[in-house]
């Protein structure tokens, strides 16, 4: 298989697996009096060892904790082609949110009703079958309307998802890959607001953000667009906001 970083070590992944509810043991991690791990979850629940039914102590095993924290762990949907590792404190959390199980049709994000579901190799087709008016289709789009809006952006063989709103007298727009944070911050996006008189202008780049987060996170982030409404109006002609995006790939030899 092409692209795999290292192959993985099955058994020393299986060895790390708690033997009661088979999750990767997070530290601190408790042995019983033969020796047997025991997650710190499980070891509060049980009165015995789940192996060998002995008493446990109050060691914890260290070693096996620091291996525990070197570990990369693959992600449940690997088979699905999600083939990055993960540390033990970001599984459960990417796991949560990956986008290579099935996801839910992203414009539910902002309350549009639908009830797709489904992989995410799938999105394309549905998004042009029921939500045609919402896709770009071009790393640079306008999505030109001053009111709260949403689009898919198919570009750049991903899947974004482009949001814009007014929040307290402010304006915002963030671009989200439909993908993973480490993902996402390979691409970066430059919003370009201009003036009729085509002279004045704003020009902001950011790297785009994971769909894994909700708006208001990439809102409050401080790391997407985010103008006074005064200052957005000065660009606003006939109602409609001059405004482009432009999506690319991060230089990563710099
Ligand atoms: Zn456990
Ligand atoms: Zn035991
Ligand atoms: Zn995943
Ligand atoms: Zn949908």
């Amino acid at each position: 298989m092409d692209g795999l970083p290292h192959a993985l070590d099955e058994a020393l992944l299986s060895d790390l697996e708690c033997p009661s509810c088979m999750e990767y043991m997070v530290p601190p991690i408790k042995l019983c009096t033969n020796g047997h791990n025991i997650c710190s979850k499980c070891r509060q629940k049980l009165q015995c060892c789940p192996t060998c039914t002995a008493g446990f102590l109050s060691t914890r095993n260290v070693a096996l904790e620091s291996i525990v924290r070197r570990q990369k762990y693959p992600c449940t949907n690997r088979q699905s082609g999600c083939l990055d590792l993960f540390s033990i404190e970001q599984i459960a959390e990417h796991q949560a949110a990956c986008t290579y199980g099935p996801i839910k049709c992203p414009l539910t994000k902002v309350n549009v009703k639908c009830l797709w579901k489904g992989f995410k190799c799938y999105l394309e087709e549905h998004a042009i079958a029921d939500h045609q008016a919402y896709i770009f289709r071009t790393s640079t789009f306008h999505p030109n309307r001053l009111t709260s809006g949403v689009a898919f952006v198919f570009c750049l063989g991903e899947a974004f998802l482009s949001y814009k709103g007014i929040r307290d007298g402010r304006f915002y727009c963030v671009v989200q890959l439909i993908g993973p944070s480490s993902q996402a911050s390979k691409y970066k996006c430059k919003f370009k607001l201009h003036a009729a008189n085509e002279i004045e202008g704003i020009s902001k780049t950011f790297f785009v953000r994971s769909y894994e987060e909700d708006f208001e996170t990439s809102f409050s982030s401080g790391k997407c667009l985010r103008l006074d409404d005064v200052v957005v109006r000065n660009f606003v002609v006939a109602d409609e906001i001059k405004f482009t995006v432009t999506l690319s790939a991060v230089d990563l030899q710099c």
